[in-house]
């Protein structure tokens, strides 16, 4: 499989992130990072509780991360993990932020020998229908809601772009 430089960016980042994983119950550490439509990654691991239905999943602390930060389009979802495949409620939750095209990479690291086996996919295509925000009316029956999320960001930016040369020119 070819890799992006920003996919291989992706995959490392989602390593580093298993490193900070909180299970001493399941001793099941997951790593996640996520790629925004703006280039930005943000990362994630997953974080248990002693009242254990309080647990959160990594791929949800990593998007999160970024939607907390204003970043609400995933270009690409990393997870990394033995046997690395998110939980239905986490593919709910990727669903919201992510188009048909969102990537999402599974890798499977084995601990001991630190062999990675990559499985490229889509968001969409791991929850077949899933529970439509937009179908179900209660976001605006607008398909280019993501869309139009992903302008105002890049937006934001020429804003920012603008701002830097103004302030160069005095
Ligand atoms: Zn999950």
């Amino acid at each position: 499989m070819k890799l992006t430089k920003p996919i291989i960016r992706l995959i490392d980042t989602a390593i580093t992130a298993q490193k900070g994983a909180y299970c001493p119950y399941s001793r099941y550490r997951v790593g996640a990072a996520v790629l925004t439509e703006t280039g930005r990654i943000f990362s994630g691991a997953n974080v248990e509780n002693a009242s254990y239905g309080l647990s959160i999943c990594a791929e949800r602390v990593s998007i999160f991360n970024a939607v907390s930060r204003g970043h609400r389009a995933l270009k690409a979802v990393c997870i990394v993990a033995s046997a690395a495949k998110p939980c239905g409620a986490c593919r709910q939750v990727m669903i919201e932020f992510s188009s048909k095209d969102t990537e999402l990479y599974l890798v499977d690291l084995n601990p001991t020998s630190g062999r990675k086996t990559i499985t490229k996919t889509t968001v969409f295509r791991m929850l077949p229908a899933a529970f439509d925000p937009i179908a179900s009316g209660l976001l605006p029956p607008n398909p280019q809601n993501l869309l139009r999320s992903r302008q105002s960001h890049r937006r934001r930016k020429d804003d920012r772009r603008r701002a830097v040369s103004r302030r160069d020119r005095r």
